[in-house]
C-alpha cells in the first residue's frame, strides 16, 4: 500500500490552530485534534498506509520535521495550512516536497476558499482539498481522471472539479489513536487525552457575515455513522469530546436523536459542542446534559443589539442572558465569543460589549479582533479586496490585529487586552472558577491557560 502522511506542519512562534477551513494563533496555550485530518484518515485506512505527523501537538521543529517526512518516503502528504501561517508553511512543505520527492496536497482557509489563487502561486501544490469528508480524495491520491471537490494542477492547468452535493455524509471511522491524543487540551477540559469527532454536520446553514463556515456545502452526516464512531471513542476509554461541528444545535430532533443515543448506549465520556442561542430550550439543554455535555460554546459577537443586527447573526441579547441562564441551571458551561472592531464599532461600543461580557453569567470569554476572513460575505463589502499572500498572516483574530476596519489598530489591540483583564480577573470571577474546579487536569490547564494569558495581556 502507498503511504499518506496526515501533516499538521510546525508552526516555530505559537500554537496555530488550522483546522476547519479557519485558522488562528491559540491565545494561551490549547489546541484540539484536527478535524480535517481525523475525517481523512478514515476515509484513506482502507485505501492507503495512513501516518499522521501533528507537529504542532508533539511542539516539533521544522528540521526535525522534515527529517521525519524524508525517512517515512510518503507517496502523498496531505497538509494543513492556514492564513495565519502561510508563508512558513508554504516553504516548509516546499522544502518536504523537495526532500522527500512526494506529492502535496493541502486544506484549510486559504486552500478552500482562495484555492485558484493558492494553486497560482505556489507552482509546486498538486492539489487543495475543498471538503474534507469528500470520499472524492481516494480518487484524487490514486491519480484518477474524473475527481469531486478538488482543484489540480495539471500540467500548466489548474483544473476546478464540481463540488459534489450531497444532502447527508459519512465515512469510515477515523484513526484516532495515530493522533498524539494526550498532547490536546482546551483551559476548561477535565480530562486528558481528548478528541474530536464531527457530531452532526458540516458546514453552517446561518448566514453570519463575519464568518466563512456558511460558505462550505452544508450537509448533516448519517445518525448511525456518528454513534459508531462515538461507540469507537468510548471503546478508547477516552473521557472528553468536543463535538467539532460549527453548530452541533443546528436541528433539535437530530440533537436530541443523538443525545439519545448516548444514553441508551450508557457512552461514559463528557462533551462539549458549539451552539446557538436561539436554538437552544430548557428541555434540549437538559436532555444535552444528561447526555454528557459539559460546556457549550456560544458566538454572542457583540454586546450592542444594533451591531449584533448588522451582522446578520440573528439572535438578540435578551435570549443570551434567557439562556445562560438556562445553561447554568443544568450544570452545563459556557464559553461566549466576541469580535471587538467590526467594521460598525466605535470604542464606547467595544467598551458596552466589554461590560456586557462581564455581566452576562458566562463562565469564560473570548474575545477576537474583527479580521475580514477569507470567503466570508463582509471581506467583499469591507475588503481588503483579492488574494494577496502578503496580507494572510495579517487575518489573525488572536492577536492585536495588523489590520482593522474601524478604529486604530493599536488601540484595538489595548480594548482587546482589557476585555481579557475585565473579564478574568474579577476577583469573584477567579474565586468561583477554583471553587468549581473538579479533576486535577483541569486544575493543571487552568494554570497553565491561565499564565499564558496574563503573558500575553499585561
Ligand atoms: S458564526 Fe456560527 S452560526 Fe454564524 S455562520 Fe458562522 S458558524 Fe454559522
Amino acid at each position: 500500500m502507498e503511504k499518506v502522511l496526515l501533516f499538521n506542519p510546525p508552526y516555530e512562534k505559537d500554537i496555530v490552530l488550522r483546522d476547519y477551513a479557519c485558522s488562528e494563533k491559540s491565545k494561551a496555550d490549547y489546541n484540539w485534534p484536527p478535524i480535517d485530518l481525523l475525517a481523512m484518515s478514515g476515509l484513506l485506512k482502507d485505501h492507503f498506509d495512513v501516518h499522521v505527523l501533528d507537529s504542532v501537538a508533539i511542539g516539533q521543529g521544522r528540521q526535525e520535521a522534515i527529517e521525519y517526512v524524508k525517512k517515512l518516503a510518503p507517496k502523498h502528504v496531505i497538509s494543513l495550512t492556514g492564513s495565519v501561517s502561510l508563508k512558513g508553511d508554504m516553504a516548509l512543505l516546499e522544502e518536504v516536497k523537495r526532500q522527500a520527492g512526494c506529492s502535496v496536497y493541502v486544506t484549510g482557509d486559504v486552500p478552500v476558499f482562495e484555492s485558484a489563487e493558492l494553486l497560482k502561486y505556489f507552482g509546486f501544490i498538486d492539489a487543495a482539498i475543498l471538503d474534507f469528508t469528500s470520499p472524492g480524495i481516494v480518487p484524487l491520491l490514486n491519480g484518477e481522471k474524473n475527481l469531486q471537490d478538488v482543484i489540480v494542477r495539471r500540467g500548466k492547468k489548474i483544473i476546478q472539479f464540481e463540488q459534489s452535493k450531497r444532502a447527508s455524509f459519512e465515512y469510515p471511522i477515523p484513526m484516532h489513536e495515530k493522533f498524539p491524543l494526550d498532547k490536546y487540551s482546551l483551559p476548561f477540559s477535565r480530562y486528558s487525552p481528548m478528541t474530536s469527532v464531527l457530531t452532526n454536520v458540516f458546514g453552517c446553514p446561518y448566514k453570519c457575515t463575519f464568518c466563512s463556515s456558511n460558505k462550505l456545502a452544508f450537509k448533516y452526516r448519517k445518525i448511525e455513522n456518528v454513534m459508531e464512531e462515538l461507540e469507537h471513542v468510548n471503546s478508547m476509554g477516552l473521557k472528553e469530546v468536543y463535538f467539532r461541528d460549527f453548530t452541533f444545535t443546528v436541528n433539535e430532533n437530530r440533537v436530541r436523536d443523538i443525545c439519545n443515543g448516548m444514553i441508551e448506549r450508557k457512552l461514559d465520556f463528557i462533551w462539549w459542542c458549539e451552539g446557538r442561542f436561539d436554538n437552544v430550550n430548557e428541555e434540549l439543554l437538559k436532555l444535552m446534559a444528561k447526555a454528557g455535555c459539559y460546556l457549550i460554546f456560544f458566538g454572542v459577537e457583540s454586546g450592542v443589539q444594533s451591531i449584533l443586527d448588522k451582522t446578520n447573526k440573528g439572535i438578540t441579547l435578551n435570549d443570551v442572558e434567557k439562556k445562560l441562564k438556562l445553561c447554568s441551571k443544568y450544570g452545563i458551561e459556557t464559553l461566549c465569543s466576541y469580535i471587538l472592531g467590526l467594521p460598525w464599532d466605535t470604542e464606547q461600543t467595544i467598551n458596552e460589549t466589554i461590560e456586557f461580557a462581564a455581566n452576562s453569567g458566562c463562565d469564560y470569554a473570548s474575545f477576537n479582533t474583527y479580521v475580514p476572513r477569507y470567503g466570508s460575505s463582509l471581506r467583499e463589502i469591507v475588503g481588503p479586496g483579492k488574494f494577496d499572500v502578503s496580507e494572510a498572516e495579517k487575518l489573525d483574530s488572536s492577536e492585536e490585529p495588523s489590520i482593522s476596519v474601524s478604529i486604530d489598530s493599536e488601540r484595538l489591540g489595548a480594548l482587546r487586552k482589557k476585555a481579557i483583564r475585565r473579564f478574568y480577573m474579577r476577583p469573584g470571577y477567579i474565586a468561583k472558577r477554583f471553587f468549581r474546579l473538579r479533576t486535577s487536569h483541569q486544575f493543571e490547564t487552568l494554570i497553565k491557560n491561565g499564565l499564558a494569558v496574563l503573558k500575553r495581556t499585561f
